[in-house]
């Protein structure tokens, strides 16, 4: 087993350890282009991020510190995107959402209780996928569904459903490998919707993909974050991708990780990546980010 796959195995491998929380949502109605939230003091927020900071033991004995003072809440149904310049700690702070990390300092809550571990109620989704290549598409979607223990029955209607969801009905059968760069992803995003997350957690999950496949994605996954109703917190270093998708958009400083400022994103819904809008909307969001990729740069050079 590749070190990704390794990594994907233990994730859903945890989920069978895992609690099980509560998934109670707050009331929302969505339409196609439409979200009404209740009054925000009138609910939780779904995740809570409270003076979180976080350092590593480095290789010199010495501590890096990744995040500090971290505090951001994100709305049930709300749709975050984090940007910030590589190294700023965006992967660190999905991890410790998903309960793979432990922070230095601070609280990361859900619904209220605070994360003790990987549950069955936050599901990360990353750029390497990690679906298994021995396994059918069919197989890969209910892996995730048979760790929880789901019965076998369940497990197949889930599947049937999910691989329709993303558009993938007829590949039930095929292998990976016989599929497309963005055909794969759909597969990965199916096995994590299929386990029926309240919270999505996406670490640059189209990176690597063409222009135009992208672009697929980005239609595709808004339409299902309409039809699910569920939290996401994607994460990307491409500032039009943030303001193509999210409700709001997160900029975190350079090492250490904090967070510089937020932007509520209130254009119309579906929006297109090559809408003057958003690129206006990007501009502005990339100039503070331009700051901080320019500290990254020294850092680096400095060295
Ligand atoms: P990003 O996803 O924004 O590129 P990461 O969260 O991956 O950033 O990393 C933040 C910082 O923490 C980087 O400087 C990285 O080198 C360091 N880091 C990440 N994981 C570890 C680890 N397991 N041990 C030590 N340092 C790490
Ligand atoms: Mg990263």
């Amino acid at each position: 087993m590749t070190p990704m796959l390794r990594r994907t195995a233990a994730v859903l491998s945890s989920w069978a350890a895992g609690e099980h929380r509560s998934t109670a949502r707050a009331t929302q109605v969505r339409g196609a282009n439409v979200t009404v939230f209740p009054a925000p003091e009138d609910v939780a927020p779904k995740v809570s991020l409270k003076n979180i900071s976080l350092s590593y033991a480095t290789n010199s004995k010495g501590r890096l510190v990744a995040l500090q003072d971290i505090n951001l809440q994100v709305r049930a149904g709300e749709f975050l995107c984090i940007v910030g310049p590589s190294g700023c700690g965006k992967s660190t702070l999905l991890h410790l959402i998903a309960g793979l990390h432990q922070q230095t300092s601070g609280e990361v809550l859900v619904d209220d209780a605070a994360v003790q571990g990987p549950g069955t109620d936050r599901m990360l989704i990353f750029q390497e996928l990690g679906l298994f290549p021995w396994l059918t598409v069919a197989q890969n979607v209910a892996f995730g569904m048979k760790m929880k223990g789901l019965p076998r029955t369940t497990r197949e209607a889930k599947v049937r459903e999910y691989l329709k969801l993303v558009h993938l009905q007829q590949f039930h059968d095929s292998f990976v490998h016989q599929l497309s760069g963005g055909m794969r992803q759909r597969v990965a995003l199916a096995r994590a919707l299929a386990t029926e997350p309240d919270v999505l957690l996406m670490d640059e999950p189209f990176a690597a993909l063409d222009a135009q496949t992208r672009d697929l994605l980005h239609d595709e996954l808004e339409r299902i974050w309409a039809e699910t109703g569920r939290t996401i917190i994607f994460v990307t270093h491409n500032v039009r991708e943030a303001v193509r998708l999210g409700d709001r958009v997160v900029l975190l400083t350079f090492r250490p990780g904090q967070v510089k400022r937020e932007y509520e994103i209130d254009l119309p819904r579906p929006r297109h990546l090559e809408d003057v809008h958003v690129a206006g909307a990007a501009r502005d969001i990339l100039n503070d980010l331009r700051e901080e990729i320019n500290k990254s740069l020294e850092a680096e050079y400095t060295k």
